[in-house]
C-alpha cells in the first residue's frame, strides 16, 4: 500500500493524527504528531528529531552522548514504518506508526543486524516475552509522590477484585488486545499493585516491537486514569522486582532447532550450545538486561529474580529456565532481564549471545538441581550497573556482533549516568549517617 494509499484509508477511519514515535536508545519512546495528510512528506523525507536521549537528565544534570550535545545537539532523520500503523484504541482519531532513526544507537537496527547475522547461519530466532509491572496512585504524603495502587496483600499469581479492586488489569487487557500486539492474557502477580502481562511468541523483531508498544501503552493508559504504571527493576525496597523474561527458540528450515527427542534433556547439541553462549557472555549482556543503577537492586537469593549465572529445567531459581514443553515449544526462558530494559537491546544481546555459544561450540555446565542460589555452585552477576558496563566492553565477540558504535554509544550514556549517581547523595545515606556520625 503506498503512503497515499494509507492517508485515504486512515481518513476513512476518522484518523486525523498518526503518532510517529522511535524507541530511543533507553527504550523510551520519542514521538511526533503528524496530521495525516504529511504522512506521505514525513515517509518520504523524514521527520527531524535532536539527536539525544536526554539532554539534560530528569534530576537537571546533563548528559553526553558522543554525537550529541559535544557535536552541537544535531538532528536525527526518524522515518515512519507505514507497516506499523495500527488506530490507537484508547484515543479516537489517532492512529500510532513506529519509526525508525538515523542515530547509530537506532534499537530497531542493532536488532534487525543480530538477527540478520542469525539469519547467514540459517537461523531464525522465535521470542515470546513477558512483562511485570507495578500501578501507582498519586500520594501527596510520599516523598515520590506516589504509592502503590490498593492495598492488597496475598494476592500472589491471581486476578479478580480481591487482587485489583479497581479492575485496571481487564481494562488494560482490552485496549492492548485492541491495539493488535498479540496479547495472550494477564494476571496480578507476585507483589501488591505489580502486574504482568503475557505477549505470543513472533520473530525476533515483531517480538520486539509489541513488548516496546506494550510497555508505552500501560504507561499512557496508567497516566489517562492519573495513575503511574513503573517498568522499573525494583521501585520498592518492601517488594521484589519486575522482570522482563522472554521466551527464545530457534527455527531452520526444519522447525525448532532446540527441539532432539534422542539428546539428554530432549534438547539439541545447537541449544545446549545457545545456552552455554548466554551463560559464557551473562555478565556483558546484564548491561543491556540490567540497564539501570537500580536494576541490580533485584538480584538476590530467594527473589525469583536471579543471583547466579546458571540454569535448570523447569527451574525458576535459575537464571535460564528450560519450560517443560517439547516438540515445537522447546524453548529457554531468560530470567535475567528486568522490565526497565530496552526490549529491543536485550533480544539482540540475547540471541547475539546465543549466537556466539553456537557457533563457538560452547558446552553449559550440568543444570542446576533442586533449589538454586548457592553462590558456591555457580558464578555471581555482576552486582552494579558499572560492573556490568566493564563486562559488555571487555567483550569483544559480543560488542562486535551488537556494533561498536552502539556499544560505544551506550557505554559513554551509561557510564554518565553511573557517574551522576556517585556524585548524589541519597536518602539511606543521611538515614545511615547523620545521628551516629
Ligand atoms: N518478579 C520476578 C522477577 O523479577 C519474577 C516472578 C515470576 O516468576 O513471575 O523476575
Ligand atoms: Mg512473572
Ligand atoms: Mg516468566
Amino acid at each position: 500500500m503506498s503512503a497515499q494509499e494509507l492517508v485515504d484509508r486512515l481518513s476513512g477511519e476518522g484518523i486525523d493524527v498518526v503518532r510517529v514515535s522511535y524507541p530511543d536508545m533507553i527504550g523510551t519512546d520519542r514521538a511526533k504528531d503528524v496530521l495525516v495528510e504529511h504522512l506521505p512528506s514525513a515517509y518520504e523525507h523524514g521527520l527531524a528529531f535532536c539527536r539525544a536521549v536526554y539532554h539534560t537528565s530528569p534530576q537537571g544534570d546533563t548528559v553526553a552522548v558522543p554525537g550529541g550535545l559535544d557535536a552541537g545537539l544535531p538532528d536525527i532523520t526518524v522515518r515512519p514504518d507505514l507497516s506499523t500503523v495500527v488506530a490507537v484504541p484508547w484515543e479516537p482519531g489517532v492512529a500510532w506508526c513506529l519509526a525508525d532513526s538515523t542515530a547509530p544507537e537506532s534499537p530497531r537496527d542493532v536488532l534487525r543486524s543480530v538477527i540478520a547475522r542469525a539469519a547467514e547461519h540459517g537461523l531464525h530466532p522465535i521470542v515470546g516475552p513477558e512483562l511485570e509491572y507495578f500501578l501507582c496512585d498519586p500520594d501527596p504524603s510520599s516523598p515520590s509522590g506516589w504509592r502503590r495502587y490498593s492495598s492488597v496483600t496475598g494476592a500472589v499469581y491471581t486476578a479478580g477484585l480481591r487482587a485489583d479492586p479497581d479492575n485496571h488489569l481487564l481494562r488494560v487487557l482490552r485496549h492492548v488486545r485492541d491495539l493488535g500486539i498479540g496479547v495472550t492474557g494477564g494476571n496480578h502477580e507476585y507483589d501488591g499493585a505489580q502486574f504482568e502481562i503475557n505477549l505470543q511468541h513472533s520473530e525476533a523483531l515483531s517480538a520486539a516491537d509489541r513488548a516496546f508498544r506494550f510497555k508505552c501503552a500501560i504507561k499512557e493508559l496508567a497516566r489517562k486514569e492519573g495513575r503511574l504504571a513503573t517498568f522499573m527493576g525494583k521501585p520498592f525496597n518492601d517488594a521484589g522486582g519486575s522482570g522482563f523474561h522472554f521466551h527464545l527458540s530457534c527455527e531452520n528450515s526444519a522447525g525448532n532447532c532446540f527441539d532432539d527427542p534422542a539428546a539428554e534433556y530432549g534438547l539439541s547439541t545447537m541449544a545446549r550450545h545457545a545456552i552455554a553462549g548466554v551463560l559464557r557472555h551473562a555478565p556483558a549482556l546484564a548491561a543491556l538486561a540490567n540497564p539501570t543503577i537500580n536494576s541490580y537492586k533485584r538480584f538476590g537469593p530467594d527473589t525469583l529474580a536471579p543471583w547466579l549465572i546458571d540454569w535448570g529445567l523447569d527451574n525458576r531459581s535459575a537464571m535460564i529456565r528450560i519450560p517443560p514443553e517439547r516438540g515445537a515449544g522447546a524453548r529457554f526462558e531468560l530470567r535475567l532481564g528486568d522490565a526497565s530494559a530496552n526490549p529491543y537491546l536485550a533480544i539482540a544481546g540475547t540471541i547475539a549471545a546465543a549466537l556466539l555459544g553456537v557457533l563457538a561450540c560452547d558446552e553449559p555446565p550440568a543444570p542446576l538441581e533442586g533449589y538454586g542460589y548457592d553462590a558456591a555452585k555457580s558464578p555471581v552477576l555482576p552486582s552494579n550497573l558499572s560492573s556490568a558496563l566493564d563486562a559488555l566492553e571487555a567483550d569483544t565477540p559480543l560488542t562486535e556482533t551488537l556494533g561498536k558504535d552502539f556499544v560505544t554509544s551506550f557505554l559513554s550514556y551509561k557510564r554518565d549516568e553511573v557517574e551522576r549517581f556517585q556524585r548524589h547523595v541519597t536518602d539511606w545515606e543521611f538515614t545511615e549517617y547523620a545521628y551516629h556520625l
